[in-house]
């Protein structure tokens, strides 16, 4: 069957349809539907699972520093618990819309089954340009949004961690909200500042397992780390951290970007310049290296001729008006869904590898769990046994999708929705309808 529209089951199910003007839960889903199809699941439970549980869409009314009251629109939306309590981000960003949001929550319920933490998947955003806000209205938004959602939060419940735009600070005021309202409780929230009950080596995390699997992936194609060029869009949580671990890897970082522009070495970046650059002016621009690097369009880090293209800005940034233009042979997805489907169909074509989103950048959710599990036990890790269990965790993630594709010879974005798909249906029907 090719991914029919089955409004005849339900009157809200997305078109999977491959087309170019797709939306990112219609994307989402045109993978789920692929996958019903090569694990054989029951359709009823595919469409259970397809649409989410639940959306909560909030006003957040926020006192500007001038008196003057605005109000942003928020969503929490929750796809799937079948497998354990609803997990996935906030992102604070002015395309968060309900689509993106599903989507985002939506890949969450995959990402977790793939790297198999005993998670759901949900996500929040509220729509809103972090840039127009002082650091009071951050805050003064975020402990607004967290009240407005607090009713569907709890660390069985629902646990919230950061996206674009939030970070460890920002998580350190949803837990100090969600504490006047319902008492002490740092599990509600990953992503925290250490002395809030954080995990060590969580910041790094998400960047770090997206080199990961890349060694991994390397490793089978007998290709060296060493003489790989890399290309990065996107230098913040994930981007950077990324950056870092890669250069400690040996790989040669030639290009990275932010909204604004792309820095483009051929001898290779100097990552922690680049850092104490980015942590003290925020951006790319004015970052100096003597007189070699040189500084293109925002865009042309698409384009660039390296081996390893690794997006960790935003979606669709890799669609079909530049497929065409991708020269790099293997893509990491470090953001969300930066391929979109019908530019990923003409990359397979071309021979170019995609390692998915829902492998690659599972590295935060996996220590986002380990978090949890930290917070439940009253314990801490010491940063070293994070980070062993987070490589090994992503390595054997690895290997579940690379032999899942070896054995019925598909991509791997392919192979991974099926190892999570057939997953969840199996948890959802064992779980019966309640
Ligand atoms: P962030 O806000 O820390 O950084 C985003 C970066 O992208 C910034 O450097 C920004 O300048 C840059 N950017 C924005 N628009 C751009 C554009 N058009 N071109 C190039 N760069 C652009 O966000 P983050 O937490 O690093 O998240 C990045 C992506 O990774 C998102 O898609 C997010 O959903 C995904 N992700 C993040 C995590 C995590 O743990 N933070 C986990 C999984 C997935």
């Amino acid at each position: 069957m090719a991914n029919p529209v089955d409004t005849d089951m339900h009157p809200d199910l997305p078109d999977t349809r491959l087309r170019e003007d797709m939306t990112a839960f219609e994307a989402v889903n045109h993978y789920v539907e692929r996958a019903g199809e090569i694990g054989d699941v029951s359709r009823a439970v595919l469409t259970r699972i397809r649409m989410p549980a639940s959306e909560l869409r909030v006003e957040v009314p926020v006192r500007r520093d001038d008196g003057e009251i605005a109000t942003f629109v928020g969503y929490r939306v929750q796809h799937n618990s079948a497998r354990g309590p609803y997990k996935g981000g906030i992102r604070y960003h002015p395309k968060a819309d309900i689509d993106e949001v599903r989507a985002l929550a939506s890949l969450m319920t995959w990402k977790t089954a793939v790297v198999d933490v005993p998670f759901g998947g949900a996500k929040g955003g509220v729509q809103v340009d972090v840039g127009t806000l002082s650091p009071v209205e951050k805050e003064r938004l975020t402990r607004a949004y967290t009240r407005a959602i607090s009713s569907i939060l709890g660390d069985h419940r629902d646990i919230p961690a950061p996206d674009m735009h939030t970070d460890a600070q920002t998580m350190a005021w949803i837990v100090d909200e969600y504490a006047q309202l319902q008492g002490w409780t740092p599990g509600v929230v990953t992503g925290k500042p250490i002395p809030l009950g954080g995990s060590h080596g969580r910041e790094a995390a998400t960047g770090r397992g997206c080199i990961v699997v890349l060694d991994e992936l390397l490793h089978d194609q007998g290709r060296d780390p060493e003489e790989m060029t890399l290309a990065i869009q996107g230098f913040g949580n994930v981007g950077s951290w990324a950056a870092r671990h890669a250069h400690d890897r040996g790989y040669r970082i030639v290009a990275v970007s932010d909204a604004d522009r792309t820095l483009w070495c051929e001898a290779g970046l100097d990552i922690e310049a680049l850092h104490r650059h980015t942590d003290e002016h925020g951006v790319l621009e004015g970052f100096e290296q003597g007189d070699h690097v040189d500084e293109l369009a925002s865009d042309d880090i698409v384009s660039a001729a390296v081996d390893v293209l690794l997006p960790a800005a935003i979606g669709g940034v890799v669609h079909p008006g530049n497929a065409a233009d991708v020269r790099c042979s293997v893509i990491v997805e470090g953001a969300n869904h930066p391929v979109t489907p019908v530019a990923d169909a003409e990359l397979a074509d071309r021979g170019v590898t995609v390692i998915p989103d829902i492998l690659a950048n599972a590295g935060g959710v996996m220590t986002s769990y380990f978090e949890w599990v930290q917070n439940l036990q009253q314990l801490t890790w010491r940063r070293d046994d994070v980070l062993r269990r987070l490589d090994d965790g992503m390595r054997a993630a690895y290997r579940r999708v690379r032999d899942r594709a070896a054995v019925d010879g598909l991509a791997m974005r392919d192979a991974a929705y099926a190892v999570a798909v057939t997953k969840v249906c199996e948890a959802t029907a064992l779980r019966g309808t309640g």
